[in-house]
């Protein structure tokens, strides 16, 4: 399998990830990946400014449980997005 172009990040997986980015765990690739989408993605970047707050507000990162809520408005929104 060739991976000299790495494929462009999806929302989706941007938002499986995001807590690994915040926690320097992404590999340089992806990271590359996850930071260019964001340049261009503005849900995805209110997402990540979203988890930063709440990080700043326990001074962690968040249990699973405590972004699902905002994970599944953000994942109904793409749905929206993308049927247009
Ligand atoms: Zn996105």
């Amino acid at each position: 399998m060739s991976e000299t172009h790495p494929p462009e990040m999806l929302c989706r997986e941007l938002v499986e990830v995001v807590t690994d980015y915040l926690e320097h765990r992404l590999s340089p690739r992806d990271r590359a990946r996850f930071e260019a989408h964001l340049a261009e993605c503005e849900y995805c970047e209110t997402y990540l400014e979203q988890m930063r707050q709440t990080i700043r507000a326990l001074g962690r990162l968040p249990e699973e449980s405590l972004s699902v809520d905002a994970r599944d408005g953000l994942l109904t929104a793409f749905r929206d997005w993308t049927r247009r």
